[in-house]
């Protein structure tokens, strides 16, 4: 059998038709009809190679939802039939302290499921049964798909972190991470305000959830909420002077980075000494914490706002991830 898939074939290239031959399945991997793959921002810098890792020919994808369809030795877990949902791990030991405590995210061996090997932009996807979740009957599949990515990757580090109830949470980024953020955030009871280079955003993340919005094209107003925040989520794909952030906090307050720029950060220690701030950072979400965040955003009723196109219009889907035109997550559906 062929998996017909695409692939960038360069840094920056749009992707073309790739296929390879469906390898056979080793102990404990799952082969998966892929219906849905939402498209994040993590991909795109994969296919521009912004993180100087990238291998070519490259299938992205690592937001997928779709069917077991065959079952290799060992899998127990899993049937075919059973509708799955996979984010951007792959795999990981299974036996490190860090996988048997479920943050199989910091396991040394951890392996994504879009790096060094084809990702979810294809019709079929082979990996460890362990990193595929079963999905609440809720969940529509076309939603689900950017929760295994962009969805984990906001609601962990609010646990990781003990955000606390009627905390003030700031979400820097109204992106498909941040518009998840949102609503997460709302939902644990958090004081939510939207925090955006977008000002026509404005209305739709109070509709998400927001209690306010501040836009960062307007200093006065950065400057009025200037220790305001407990904890501030960046989702920002791209490097900014982080100090009006940091001078938003109170307190005790964090600027955590999900947001993986590539580029460093400069802030001078007497700012984070005097009021023990700190600056953090927050890797998706181990197994457990997946699962529970499925049954959270499922009970919750958090549904990502999604922009469905067919796979084979991937390219345009592309673009308007790269342009900030998403609003707020493609998802690309096979036929
Ligand atoms: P996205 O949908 O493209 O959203 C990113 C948002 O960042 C944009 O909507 C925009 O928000 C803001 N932004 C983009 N370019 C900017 C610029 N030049 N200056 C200021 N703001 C800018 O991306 P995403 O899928 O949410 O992913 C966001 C980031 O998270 C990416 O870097 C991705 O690689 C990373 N990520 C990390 C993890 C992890 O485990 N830590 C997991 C998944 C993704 P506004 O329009 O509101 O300003
Ligand atoms: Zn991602």
């Amino acid at each position: 059998m062929t998996i017909h898939a695409f692939a960038a074939t360069e840094p920056k290239s749009t992707l073309t038709p790739y296929s390879f031959p469906k390898p056979v399945l080793t102990e404990g991997e799952v082969e998966i009809e892929v219906s849905h793959c939402g498209i994040c921002h993590s991909d795109i810098h994969l296919i521009d190679d912004d993180w100087k890792m990238s291998r070519y020919p490259l299938v992205p994808g690592h937001e997928v939802v779709g069917t077991v369809r065959e079952t290799g030795p060992g899998v127990t877990a899993l049937k075919a039939g059973d509708r799955v949902g996979v984010g951007w791990q792959s795999a990981s030991c299974g036996t490190c302290e860090w996988c048997a405590s479920g943050q199989d995210q910091l396991c040394a061996k951890a392996r994504p499921t879009c790096v060094g090997r084809p990702g979810g932009f294809a019709d079929r996807l082979i990996l460890s049964e362990r990193f595929a979740f079963k999905l609440p009957g809720q969940l529509e599949s076309e939603q689900a798909a950017p929760l295994m990515c962009a969805g984990i990757t906001v609601f962990s580090p609010f646990r990781l972190y003990q955000v606390q109830t009627g905390m003030k949470v700031g979400v820097l980024g109204i992106g498909g991470l941040g518009h998840l953020a949102i609503q997460f955030s709302r939902k644990m009871g958090f004081e939510t305000t939207a925090i955006s280079g977008s000002p026509d955003k404005e209305r739709e993340a109070l509709e998400l959830g927001a209690h306010q919005f501040i836009a960062t094209s307007d200093p006065a107003a950065l400057r009025a909420k200037a220790n305001s925040f407990d904890f501030i989520l960046s989702t920002v794909s791209a490097s900014l002077d982080w100090n009006p952030f940091v001078s938003m906090l109170r307190p005790n307050g964090k600027l955590c980075f999900v947001g993986a720029t590539g580029g460093s950060i400069s802030i001078p220690t007497g700012v984070l000494l005097s009021k023990q701030k700190s600056i953090c950072g927050s890797n998706i979400g181990g197994t457990k914490m997946i699962r529970e965040m499925l049954e959270f955003a499922a009970g919750h009723g958090v549904k990502a706002k999604t922009e469905v196109l067919p796979m084979a219009e991937v390219n345009s889907a592309v673009s308007k991830v790269r342009e900030n035109k998403a609003r707020y997550r493609m998802v690309l559906k096979n036929q």
